[in-house]
């Protein structure tokens, strides 16, 4: 059947009234309609829905007058009123009204339609008061209450606890304040009814975990009767958000492994054999064995490998690259390996290009700054498949990039790439080429399997032998003088020395100031000719840059006065100081990846996080994790106790763990059980056609393109 709502639009009697347009909505029409899909982001009745209040006030309780205090917020009182009168001149005109109930009294006040209010309240009647209590003159006092009259039919609190919701100004002055927003979610559930809702958990799940439904649950998280209402309403919530989450990429993984098809390297051929026995400059540690195993196993089973490497900063991805990408040559297919940043770009172009001497292989790179004939000669090397690894930045990417046969693309320090990126990578094939995703920042294995479900997952916890571990310190700014010495020291014993300034986008300005100054005051204690200095920084350019940076990787300088621009990847083993100037400004992750940067030789190196006097609680708690490990997973797991999973790097711009409820550190043993619960379901019935599934299989083929970012493969 169809229904005519208005002219011109058509809307289905099938199809869920949640998908109405929320101007529908009887109190809303076009105007209001506008400004909640603006401000509110509600498009649809369903939106509403889901639009949950932020808390409840309590109008279950009467609070006593004696009892409040200045931390009492919303007050419920009962009491009469014992004087009623107009107070002071103009702008100072106020209606004042005492409240007695038998423990103590309290002013109420109105500044605003005083004449009204007076009429409509009467001295010896007694109300159920509410508001926000404040103090005055060490008076109890409550402006513009809302005032009910206790009548025969109306003698007990308001029994309900009220929705309070995230109203922005504009939508206030629209009349869409948290109240009025209430009132229109009130309305809609009154429109619904169960099968407008419907149970999208099996019910196996909901005994198990003792879960309410869901109509009842989304009726109760705006309006509960009761607190444990509520709680069970969220509780509920949350693991549907979390459970249906990890289904989803679940069942992405599934059907990958299993239907997917992929290039098949079936040899190890000589390549990769004349390379591990002339060229390979070390032995592979057993991290590095097992991880190569497992890409071994992926690329040789006739489906698409689809892998995240996660290794904590120094533990040798580089190499497990690059025998991928030998595999890949010896089976005649190309490999592109893309990296975040030119300077990085280069530099494994470089490393990989020596490593690789004396092998009858081409290698190229490709980037911003190649210039229109280079670029143009290694389009065409790359099309005809003379080229076997181009290594590049997001260059890689463009529609001209075109290969003859990409078999592996590998993306290095993949928190910095966007999905949209990533997912253009692997559609330059007709058959999708296997993908391996390398990540420095470690993050905590709940986390990493909540974010990429979809992709295997393999750790390297290893570092290569004979590292030394990082000495770590925190010194005060005054203690400058000391900290030039042993960097003089250290210069004098042959090491180079980084010294890297924060550069955050809102003050920009300043920290660049900042930097400059810094500069000139190396330079002051570390003239030339004896020492030199190099400095990169974001404004430079490109071509700048790569040449400051090569002076210190060729040792020509031994000091590197930068910006954060070097965070990733760079790799001098000879620079076995760091100076981490603000360290307060810096996160953990961040403060690791760039200590990562040193203790990469034979000697013992030194990281110096110098920082002012005075310090928040949090920024002593992240300096005193840096000075107390080196371990990059502790690390993550502390940096998401203290700061929550809101901001884990490359997790924020991809919006893979942004929940609307759930939120993954405070609710892990939630997140651990729906997790599980959704793995048990994939394994034992993967196409969801067991009747208990059919409510899964429905909502999700109803929520279907809603998740753009499931592409992530
Ligand atoms: P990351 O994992 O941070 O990308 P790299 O691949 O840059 O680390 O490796 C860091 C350093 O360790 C490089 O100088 C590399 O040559 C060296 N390295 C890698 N694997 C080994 C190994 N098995 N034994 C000794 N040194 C190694
Ligand atoms: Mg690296």
């Amino acid at each position: 059947m169809i229904i005519h709502l208005r002219k011109g639009i058509i809307i289905s009697s099938s199809v869920s009234i949640l998908k109405n347009p929320i101007e529908y909505l009887k109190g809303v029409g076009p105007l209001k309609g506008d400004i909640l899909k603006k401000e509110a982001g509600i498009f649809t009745f369903n939106d509403l829905l889901f639009y949950f209040p932020f808390r409840h006030i309590d109008r279950t309780q009467i609070t006593p007058v004696s009892k409040i205090n200045p931390q009492t917020e919303y007050v419920q009182l009962k009491g009469k009123i014992t004087s009623l009168e107009i107070l002071g001149e103009r702008s100072g005109r106020r209606l004042v009204a005492s409240l007695y109930d038998g423990t103590g009294e309290l002013e109420l006040v109105w500044f605003q339609g005083i004449n009204w209010i007076q009429k409509s309240l009467n001295v010896g009647s007694s109300y159920i008061v509410f508001g926000k209590a404040g103090f005055f003159m060490n008076t109890p006092q409550i402006t513009h209450p809302e005032m009910e009259l206790l009548s025969e039919a109306n003698k007990e609190a308001k029994d309900f606890l009220e929705p309070v919701y995230p109203a922005t100004e504009k939508l206030k002055a629209k009349g869409l304040g948290g109240r009025q927003i209430g009132n229109l979610t009130a309305r809609l559930l009154q429109l619904l009814s169960e099968k407008d809702v419907p149970e999208n958990l099996p019910a196996d799940l909901l005994s198990k975990f003792r879960l309410v439904k869901r109509f009842e649950a989304l009726k109760n998280i705006h309006f509960p009767a009761a607190k444990a209402d509520y709680e069970n309403a969220v509780k509920r919530l949350k693991f549907e958000e979390l459970f249906i989450s990890q289904l989803r990429m679940g069942l992405l993984r599934f059907k990958r492994n299993t239907y997917s098809k992929g290039h098949i390297f079936s040899k190890v051929g000589n390549l990769f054999n004349d390379f591990y026995t002339n060229n390979l400059p070390f032995e592979l540690t057993g991290a590095q064995k097992r991880v190569l195993k497992e890409i071994r196993k992926d690329v040789g089973n006739g489906k698409q490998m689809n892998r995240l490497l996660q290794g904590d900063v120094g533990s040798g991805k580089t190499i497990v690259a690059l025998m991928a990408m030998l595999i890949a040559a010896d089976n005649g297919y190309q490999s592109c390996f893309m990296a975040p940043t030119e300077i990085l770009a280069r530099q494994h172009f470089e490393g990989l290009k020596s490593l690789l001497e004396n092998l009858p292989i081409r290698i190229g790179i490709l980037t911003g700054s190649s210039t229109a004939r280079g670029k143009k000669e290694i389009l065409k090397a790359t099309l005809q498949g003379e080229i076997t690894i181009l290594v590049g930045t997001h260059a890689l990417i463009e529609d001209a990039v075109q290969f003859k046969n990409l078999g592996l693309a590998i993306v290095d320090e993949q928190h910095r790439f966007g999905v949209a990126q990533r997912a253009k990578l692997w559609d330059k094939n007709e058959l999708n080429p296997h993908i391996l995703v390398m990540t420095a920042t470690p993050i905590p294995r709940t986390l990493a399997l909540t974010a990429y479900g979809d992709l295997d997952y393999s750790v390297m916890d290893e570092m290569p032998p004979g590292r030394i571990p990082i000495q770590t310190v925190h010194r005060m700014q005054y203690a400058r003088p000391q900290v030039m010495n042993f960097i003089k020291s250290e210069i004098e014993r042959g090491r180079q020395v980084y010294i890297i300034y924060p550069l955050i986008e809102e003050s920009a300005k300043l920290d660049f100031e900042d930097l400059m100054r810094g500069y000139e005051e190396v330079k002051a204690y570390f003239p030339e000719p004896k020492y030199y200095i190099s400095m990169v920084h974001g404004k430079q350019k490109a071509a700048q840059k790569q040449t400051n940076m090569n002076r210190f990787v060729k040792g020509d300088t031994q000091i590197m006065v930068s910006t954060t621009v070097i965070e990733v990847g760079v790799n001098v083993p000879n620079a076995s100081v760091m100076i981490i100037e603000s360290a307060e400004k810096f996160g953990l992750p961040q403060l690791h990846q760039l200590r990562g940067r040193v203790g990469r030789g034979s000697e013992k190196s030194y990281c110096i996080l110098s920082t002012k006097v005075k310090l928040s609680e949090e920024a002593k708690q992240r300096l005193k994790i840096m000075c107390e490990t080196n371990d990059g997973f502790k690390i993550a797991e502390k940096d998401l106790e203290i700061r929550g999973p809101g901001d884990i790097e490359g997790t924020r711009q991809s919006g893979l763990l942004n929940f609307k409820l759930a939120n993954i550190v405070e609710d892990r043993k939630i997140l651990e059980a729906a997790r599980l619960a959704a793995e048990k379901i994939i394994s034992e019935d993967p196409s969801l056609s067991l009747n208990e599934n059919q409510c899964l299989k429905s909502f999700l083929e109803s929520e279907k393109g809603k998740t753009a970012w499931s592409k992530i493969s």
